[in-house]
């Protein structure tokens, strides 16, 4: 498999259909793969299809540009984020335009807003309510391949939006479900929705179908493969989806074409009935579909019976915390406020100091503490969440890993370990619970 090398159609479909891709950015992190993804596109419209690419920012443009912002104002106002943040996929959308045009593609590029991606006003964190798409198909029938910039659109008060992050994803299914395109891509540097991460668990596999729901439930446990709101919005307008590598002409996972038949030992123990059945323990009918390592997290735990401070806290938490840095959250709160995240450190700056700020040490108490790692197990619904800590906790101490806690939330088992985690454990949980 080489580099940059161009790609085959990989599911052949009907001359002159539209096709939606995606490429994140890692695959356009420099001119050299702009380029070699040009091709590419070129070689999709020279299959005879209607191609319209949907770019996120180069590399780690996102990033740089928050910082920036955050080095000029702690807060900045979201309006003007957005404003910044929503040029990092200008630049890609501009560039990749004119390596088509050099590889002899006429191509033209929109953003969001000229595309009529219609969001709420939510800045940073935007719900699309409508895409128009009246000036793509135009330029489709014009013959020319539609570049369009990721994670933005505009609001009916005609204000730039951004759709969160990670929210390329959802512009490319949007836009597919508008179009009606024959299905979206979305194309990274993995090879698929693999079994777990393999640079961590060399054994993982990759999963060649996944309904609509699995991939909810795995892109609901913060795996990143695909953005919620994206799996959403597709399962919701019937979008098939691709995911598969930008690097190579590999399958990929496909998502929601074919019938939705659970995996067979997930919820049932299938199996060959001219086979006598095999013993089965209950316990190891768990399968979860993916194992999810995070580490560097924080948990904040709120706790006051004063509901004055408990609404003070959360108007900071909702105008600070960015929901793609939260892991997981729990709430429980009548009279007073009871909240606890797991959220990854890097997205929680500046936070603790406004949080202490407005607290009161007489009514209010906040535990902070940093350097968690969670091992998320994902999709698989066990008979018994019991049954399935049981097993797990045995597997846990034969591994050797001293586990802080385990908490299930009803698609996901998250193992929460403090300090470092012990180096091959993701390897071991993974041959347990997850082979192939
Ligand atoms: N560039 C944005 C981000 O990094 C959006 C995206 O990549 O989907 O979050
Ligand atoms: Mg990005």
């Amino acid at each position: 498999m080489v580099k940059g090398v161009g790609l085959t159609d990989p599911s052949p479909s009907p001359p002159g259909s539209v096709l939606v891709r995606k490429y994140g950015g890692s695959s356009l992190a420099g001119i050299d793969r702009i380029q070699a993804v040009a091709k590419d596109i070129r070689r999709a419209r020279d299959q005879g299809h209607q191609v319209v690419v949907v770019v996120s920012a180069m590399g780690k443009t996102t990033d740089d540009l928050a910082e920036l912002a955050r080095r000029t104002n702690p807060s900045p106002p979201r309006r003007e984020l957005d404003m910044l943040l929503s040029v990092g996929e200008r630049i890609t959308m501009s560039l990749l335009s004119m390596a088509l045009a050099a590889e002899g593609c006429p191509a033209i590029s929109f953003t969001g807003s000229q595309c009529g991606i219609i969001t709420d006003n939510s800045h940073n964190d935007a719900r699309i309510l409508e895409v128009k798409g009246d000036r793509v198909r135009e330029a489709l029938a014009d013959g020319f391949t539609v570049v369009v910039a990721g994670f933005q659109g505009v609001s009916r008060e005609r204000e730039i939006t951004t759709l969160g992050r990670g929210g390329s994803d959802t512009t490319a299914v949007a836009l597919a479900a508008a179009l009606q395109a024959v299905r979206c891509e979305i194309l990274k540097d993995v090879d698929g929705v693999m079994s777990a991460d393999p640079r961590l668990v060399p054994d993982a596999h990759r999963h060649e179908n996944l309904s609509w729901d699995e991939m909810r439930q795995i892109a609901s446990s913060g795996c990143g493969v695909v953005h919620i709101r994206a799996v959403e919005y597709a399962a919701v307008h019937q979008v098939p989806l691709t995911v598969r590598s930008s690097f190579h002409d590999g399958p990929g996972t496909t998502i929601g074409t074919t019938a939705v038949v659970d995996s067979p030992g997930q919820f049932f123990d299938a199996h060959d009935p001219a086979q006598p059945p095999a013993p089965c323990r209950r316990e190891v009918r768990y399968r979860p579909l993916v194992m999810n390592v995070d580490r560097n997290l924080t948990r904040i735990r709120l706790t006051t019976d004063d509901d004055q401070l408990g609404r003070r806290w959360r108007d900071l938490l909702l105008g600070r915390i960015d929901p793609a840095g939260m892991v997981t959250e729990w709430l429980d709160s009548g009279e007073g406020f009871r909240w606890e995240v797991l959220a990854r450190r890097s997205t929680l700056d500046g936070l603790r100091e406004a949080l202490e700020a407005v607290a009161d040490p007489d009514n209010g108490t906040m535990i902070w503490q940093d350097d968690l790692a969670c091992i998320s197990l994902t999709g698989g619904r066990p008979d018994s969440w019991l049954e399935v800590q049981r097993h797990v906790s045995d597997l846990l101490r034969d591994f050797e890993c001293p586990v802080w806690r385990m908490r299930a939330d009803g698609s996901a088992l998250r193992i929460l370990v403090t300090g470092d985690l012990p180096p091959n454990l993701p390897k071991q949980l993974h041959a347990a619970l997850l082979p192939a």
